[in-house]
């Protein structure tokens, strides 16, 4: 490009970029970057000129020293491009004004580019969209206000809890939960009860707005369900996280089989609302249910709903008390079930298991910490799993 067309072009957009900086904040971002982009298109134009310029007066002096390295010069210079032969042209006075206009626009463009995304940006752009606001903070704990509950089964409540910003998403990936904590616990020093800490996984897909809902199974002598079963709407429950567990991401396995026991199901489903949710998602989901009763099984309606509507989608219920007219497994899941349900070991296939202490040894052997995994035993892994293949929540 000559060199004096990308000057006027670049003066306009640092007019144009000064005008958008107190101006129509929407479309400032776009600007902005086209503008950096001519800042750096006219300073490679100015270094071209003065490397050609550079070329043509060793050329010169090559051609006076002898006449066959004069052929020679003459020759190469004959494939410079009209671009660079114009920029060569030019002459050392026009090249020390373009050096000027060069680092003065390149001066007044750093300047737009810093206010405009340096500290004290605040402009709400709308062209480029943002992500929306988590509402969740890993490092905070932060009061969220119940907004709604419903009594899912006996024992069993599902809390909607609402964020100030109706916009804002929790920020939660699939699969993560988060941490509640409240002040149940013995006296401490301070007179005051310690916190009690609980981890719950939403059950709410990561792009819903507004809100987060947790379902939350009441244990009788619970410190933090009894705590939670006492809220009303309007109370407020402290909140922090997210806490990330296994990353998924879309078709990274091909088959993955479930084992969930009780409130085990919150962090299968977080993965199953995932895939299903997704119609890029190919994966195949067989998951095992394990409850008490037909009347402790959560989210029965939905996961029926899906599995009816998505050929990828099996589920499996086992209960311990099973009614007279139940179609299910009946007893604790055994071999037998991990072997007919699951997809069988291999590197294409994953395990998740969640569940109570007790079904956690008996399936794939309890984790060590919430970061160790601990060793793989149980029916998992004398059906032939390793452990890679296997993630215990
Ligand atoms: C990663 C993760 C995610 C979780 N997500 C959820 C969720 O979405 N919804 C949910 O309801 N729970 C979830 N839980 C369980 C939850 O964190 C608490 O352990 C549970 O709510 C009981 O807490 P509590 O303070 O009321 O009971 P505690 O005071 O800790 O225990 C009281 C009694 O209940 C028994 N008990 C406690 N937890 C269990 C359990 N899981 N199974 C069987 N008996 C138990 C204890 O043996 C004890 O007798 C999750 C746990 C983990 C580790």
């Amino acid at each position: 490009m000559h060199n004096s067309k990308s000057l006027f072009i670049n003066i306009s957009f640092t007019f144009i970029s000064s005008w958008i900086q107190t101006g129509d904040r929407l479309i400032e971002p776009l600007f902005v970057w086209v503008y950096a982009f001519f800042v750096v298109g006219i300073t490679m134009a100015f270094f071209a000129s003065r490397t050609v310029r550079a070329g043509q007066l060793l050329g010169a002096r090559l051609r006076a020293a002898s006449p066959l390295t004069a052929a020679a010069a003459a020759s190469a210079s004959r494939v410079r491009d009209t671009a660079e032969l114009a920029a060569a042209e030019a002459g050392p006075q026009q090249n020390k004004k373009e050096f000027a206009f060069a680092a003065i626009t390149a001066c007044v463009g750093a300047a737009a580019f810093f206010s405009a995304w340096g500290p004290g940006y605040s402009s709400q752009p709308v062209l480029l969209q943002e992500a929306p606001k988590g509402a969740l903070d890993p490092n905070t704990w932060i009061h969220f206000k119940l907004e709604k509950i419903e009594q899912l089964s006996h024992n069993t409540k599902m809390l909607r809890f609402g964020f100030d910003d109706a916009n804002a998403v929790s920020g939660l990936s699939v699969a993560s939960c988060l941490l509640t904590r409240a002040r149940i616990g013995n006296e401490g020093k301070d007179g005051k009860p310690n916190y009690v800490i609980r981890p719950y996984t939403p059950v709410t897909s990561p792009d819903v707005k507004g809100y987060f809902d947790l379902v939350v199974k009441i244990y009788p002598e619970g410190k933090m369900t009894q705590h939670m079963a006492k809220l009303g709407v309007g109370d407020t429950l402290e909140v922090k996280g997210p806490l990330p567990k296994i990353p998924y991401s879309p078709n990274m396995k091909r088959h993955i089989g479930m084992v969930a026991g009780g409130t085990g199901i919150t962090p299968m489903f977080q993965v199953i609302d995932a895939i299903l949710s997704n119609e890029s998602d190919m994966t195949q989901i067989s998951l095992v249910y394990a409850n008490v009763s037909p009347d402790d099984i959560l989210l029965k309606k939905t996961l029926d709903d899906l599995a009816a509507s998505h050929p990828n989608f099996k589920v499996f219920y086992v209960v311990n008390n099973p009614t007279a007219n139940w179609k299910g497994g009946v007893g604790f899941t055994t071999y037998d079930t991990i072997v007919k349900a699951l997809p069988p070991p291999s590197d294409d296939t994953l395990i998740l298991v969640c569940g109570p202490p007790g079904m956690m040894k008996a399936i794939s052997g309890d984790k060590e910490s919430p970061k160790n995994q601990g060793e793989l035993t149980g029916l998992l892994k004398s059906a032939g799993y390793s452990e890679h293949q296997v993630f215990k929540f």
